[in-house]
């Protein structure tokens, strides 16, 4: 495993480009990734980047590593919205629902360890608190101000973004220059404590009707959002670690703010590798509330995005994120999903397929490349789509075996089906799904569509609807033709 170690290639954010992977300790990985904010559920692109960076975590075990993996969940503070203000989500979610800004915590958290259940997520090896880390983040804080890099107004910090350009790069990361932030920010009104546009809160004095409150040596109040995850990264993984991943809208300011806060209190960028995972489209457009192709991941698995004719697996949905790049964008159609069914159905025959072929004395190809090209593949920035190629490769192979028109030793079949394996289920996290499902069902079926033939025979529209429409919401799509009803 030390030769493929060595052969990994990442794309690092910071550089823009791709290099090799060479870890601050050989064979050890502290990783860190941002996790989700619990004032809702998170949606289908947020899954996609955990989904991501747990396919990440899988391969980088497989290869050996020692990894610490730590996602945060971000419990408190002060979240920056879309137009550079900083708000308290929880907060506000809380007055909304009517509950505590704990229940609603607990409620989201609940909800996202079953999703993690569900898409086959490994637990990560830590998942901090942003409230179990007050007084970590309080003391990091006096640090920059130490170091000169913030400052006090009326109870509440700020960073000084303007001193801390005359020392560092401001904008190292996500390219981003001050001057041309300008233009796209608000101008600071009378009201604003900050003395820059650029300025982000540290620490925010609390209101009167705030549910959760801190002491600091600042007054009561709460911490701002990007100092969360400086506190809880560096407690658990150091001053500097080897990975830092999120989702591409966490690179600004999130990502850029908290490189700003490791250098002005320790003098280092926190990561030496950034890596940033793609969003999510549908239907060609940007997954987005306002356009109203918005859905949550629970809902494609019982089918009530209303986006889609019918539902899908976990498994299917999983595969069908793996046949994109982390880094490139991923369509949600129907047209997608559908095909990715097929093709995750396909995969699993095939490795069953491969359990029941008779061996001989040679193999009509070459094993030992195949099995290679599944490394060459994850080992060039964790190509999962090359990957699941090379798969189907394996597949094509299993299957003229099969037919009688190919040949494989004993050796081979066993080394190909212990990859295969591998690959499938460990690295991609796939679990097994197989049509033994469909068989049982196909009597169950079969009197189901006999009680729709009846009601349509009497005109009972009504029953004839509900059990199409029902049976949708399962997943199960019913065709009337000619020649009879068949479903899928
Ligand atoms: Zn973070």
């Amino acid at each position: 495993m030390k030769e493929q170690q060595d052969q990994l290639v990442i794309y690092n954010s910071l550089k823009g480009e791709k290099e090799p992977f060479v870890p601050l300790v050989e064979g050890k990985i502290g990783m860190y990734v941002c996790g989700p904010t619990l004032y809702s559920e998170p949606h289908m692109g947020n899954m996609r980047t955990f989904i991501n960076f747990d396919l990440i975590y899988r391969y980088l075990l497989h290869l050996g590593f020692q990894v610490k993996y730590v996602r945060n969940i971000t419990d408190a503070g002060h979240i920056t919205n879309s137009a550079g203000q900083e708000v308290d989500s929880i907060g506000a979610a809380a007055k909304a629902e009517q509950l505590h800004s704990l229940e609603i915590v607990y409620k989201y958290a609940v909800k996202f360890q079953e999703l993690q259940r569900v898409y086959n997520m490994l637990p990560p090896s830590i998942e901090p608190t942003a409230t179990q880390h007050i007084q970590e983040q309080i003391e990091i804080i006096e640090q920059i101000i130490t170091n000169g890099y913030a400052y006090q107004v009326n109870g509440s910090v700020y960073f000084d973004t303007r001193r801390y350009m005359q020392d560092y790069n401001y904008g190292i990361l996500s390219g981003r220059k001050v001057d041309e932030l300008e233009n796209e920010t608000r101008t600071l009104n009378a009201q604003d404590e900050k003395r820059f546009f650029a300025d982000f809160a540290l620490w925010k004095k609390s209101n009167p009707d705030d549910m959760q409150v801190w002491r600091s040596p600042w007054g009561n109040g709460n911490p701002g959002w990007h100092i969360e995850c400086t506190a809880m990264s560096t407690k658990y993984l150091g001053k500097q670690f080897d990975i830092h991943g999120g989702g591409m809208d966490l690179k600004f300011p999130h990502h850029e703010d908290e490189i700003a806060q490791s250098c002005g209190s320790f003098g280092c960028n926190p990561a030496r590798y950034w890596m940033h995972a793609n969003m999510l489209n549908v239907n060609g457009q940007k997954m987005s509330k306002s356009f109203g192709n918005y859905f949550l991941p629970k809902q494609i698995l019982d089918g009530s995005t209303g986006l889609f004719e019918k539902s899908y697996t976990a498994n299917v949905v999983r595969f069908f994120m793996m046949q994109a790049h982390y880094r490139s964008n991923l369509d949600f159609t129907q047209e997608a999903l559908n095909a990715s069914e097929k093709g995750y159905l396909r995969l699993m025959e095939g490795l069953k397929t491969l359990d029941n072929i008779q061996t001989t004395a040679s193999t009509s190809f070459d094993v030992a490349a195949l099995v290679s090209s599944f490394y060459k593949a994850m080992n060039d920035d964790f190509n999962a789509p090359i990957l699941v190629a090379q798969l189907f490769e394996a597949v094509k192979h299993i299957n003229l075996i099969s037919d009688g028109n190919a040949s494989i030793s004993i050796a081979d079949k066993s080394e190909l089906k212990a990859a295969m394996e591998v690959f499938i289920h460990d690295v991609l996290g796939l679990a097994t799904e197989s049509n033994a499902t469909e068989t049982r069902l196909a009597p169950v079926m079969d009197l189901v569509l006999d009680l729709r033939q009846q009601a349509r025979a009497n005109k009972d529209w009504t029953t004839s609807d509900q059990i199409r429409d029902g049976l949708a919401k399962a997943g199960i799509i019913v065709k009337d033709a000619k020649d009879g009803t068949t479903w899928n």
